[in-house]
């Protein structure tokens, strides 16, 4: 079939936190190094309709990284709902909670930014935009096209097939995009990501990826001031104790509460359904004090990679480089992975920075990337608790012994 053909010198694959800061900082880097050669031409193609759409808002997160990608005028504007104010860890039993009385360390997010990650998104966005870069919104990325074992671009979706995939009267096929380098970041269980990661072996000698699955809603409530930037995190019910899960609330503002429950999907309970594991949380009374006389404004569910440090496949290979969630970089028991996806942005921005520098986009030039990234707090957080999540294999209360040990030993055990 015959396909246009469009040519860029990087496109990038999913317009999320990780892909975005690469390009965020590949821009910055040029611009900062006042050299007059010509920039790259940059693409960012994002499958739903507008940038943020496809990423489930209220989320804390750690904000190493911002200092290192934006300027402080760009923080200022950084949209934070509300720092936490609060933190709480608590053990749910059917009708009853029981806090801790210390928050473990590894989860403590004191004065961390509670944002709407879908708005955090949007405003990287538009910073890419004004660097610079173009973002096509509602192309989905098909396949990944290669010639002599060097990945030279993507071929974006037909669109006008019906649901047999024949061809309607308002066929467009989709156009080729060439590239010097493709940058995948298309999140968790990426259609070409994982079929690249396959077809290249590049999980070799890795434990394979595990994934949960997170089932969030954000609820206006009446105004309730004294609640905004409290944060709880939750284990025990509504999980039984052999799965592998547990549950939060962040409340966002004095009209806003985002809660939600992340579960395992390595259950061994045929019976479970996260969905319903969720809406058990949501009438418990810890739970339910919190979202009082609210209503439903958003809703979503997301896969999350759980496999960590383990699980990690080589990020670079020739021709393309994988960044963020779609290579598995977010630390499951923080459950956090947006500053993890800035410093991959980051790690990627600067290598990118150096090809262009020396207009050599060759594999080796490219493995930089993997180099900068293992240098991160990200990376070495994922290190610490690399053996954490095999620890709650045996229930919950020894994996929270497990992690803490692990910690205090920065990963030894
Ligand atoms: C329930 C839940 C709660 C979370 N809470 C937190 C938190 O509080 N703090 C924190 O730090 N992290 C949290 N995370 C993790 C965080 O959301 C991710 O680590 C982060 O979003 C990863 O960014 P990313 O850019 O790698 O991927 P994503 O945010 O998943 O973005 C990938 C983008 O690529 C697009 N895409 C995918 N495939 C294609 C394709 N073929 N063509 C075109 N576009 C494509 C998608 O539409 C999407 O927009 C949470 C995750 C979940 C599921």
């Amino acid at each position: 079939m015959e396909r246009d053909s469009m040519e860029f010198d990087i496109v990038c694959v999913g317009g999320g936190i990780a892909t975005l800061s690469t390009v965020l900082r590949l821009l910055k880097r040029i611009k900062q190094s006042g050299l007059s050669k010509e920039k790259p031409s940059v693409l960012i193609i994002e499958k739903s309709e507008n940038l943020g759409n496809h990423v489930l808002s209220g989320a804390v997160v750690d904000p190493a990284p911002l200092a290192e990608l934006l300027s402080e005028d760009e923080r200022k504007n950084f949209p934070i709902e509300s720092p936490v104010t609060s933190e709480g860890f608590y053990n749910l039993t059917r009708t009853d909670s029981f806090k801790l009385p210390w928050v473990p360390p590894m989860m403590h997010a004191e004065n961390y930014p509670i944002v709407s990650l879908s708005s955090v998104t949007r405003y990287f966005g538009k910073l890419c935009e004004s660097a610079g870069a173009e973002i096509y919104a509602g192309f989905s990325a098909a396949r990944l096209l290669e010639e002599n074992g060097k990945i030279t671009g993507i071929q974006i979706g037909d669109k006008g097939l019906d649901k047999d995939g024949s061809k309607k009267t308002i066929f467009e096929a989709g156009p080729n995009v060439m590239a010097k380098v493709v940058i995948l970041g298309e999140g968790a269980c990426g259609k070409l990501t994982e079929k690249l990661i396959t077809e290249r072996n590049l999980n070799k000698g890795c434990n394979a990826q595990t994934y949960a699955l997170g089932v969030k809603e954000v609820i206006e409530i009446p105004s309730r001031p004294e609640q905004k930037g409290s944060i709880i995190h939750t284990f025990g019910y509504p999980m039984n104790s052999s799965t592998y899960g547990g549950g939060f609330i962040y409340c966002m503002s004095d009209t806003k509460v985002a809660i939600g429950m992340v579960t395992a999907l390595d259950y061994t309970n045929p019976t479970i359904n996260p969905h319903d594991i969720f809406r058990l949380f949501k009438v418990h009374p810890l739970v339910r004090e919190y979202i009082k006389d609210g209503k439903v404004s958003a809703y979503g569910a997301k896969v999350l990679p759980e496999g960590g440090f383990y699980s990690a496949p080589d990020l670079v290979t020739d021709g393309a480089i994988i960044v963020g969630d779609a290579a598995g970089l977010l630390d499951s028991l923080r459950l956090k992975g947006v500053h993890i996806a800035i410093q991959s942005g980051i790690a990627a921005g600067d290598t990118l920075f150096q090809c262009w520098e020396k207009n050599d986009y060759s594999l080796p030039m490219l493995e930089t990337y993997s180099k900068i990234f293992q240098e991160t707090s990200g990376w070495k957080q994922m290190h610490r608790v690399k053996n954490v999540r095999a620890s709650f294999a045996h229930g919950m209360l020894p994996g929270i012994m497990a992690a803490g040990m692990s910690w205090i030993t920065g990963g030894i055990l």
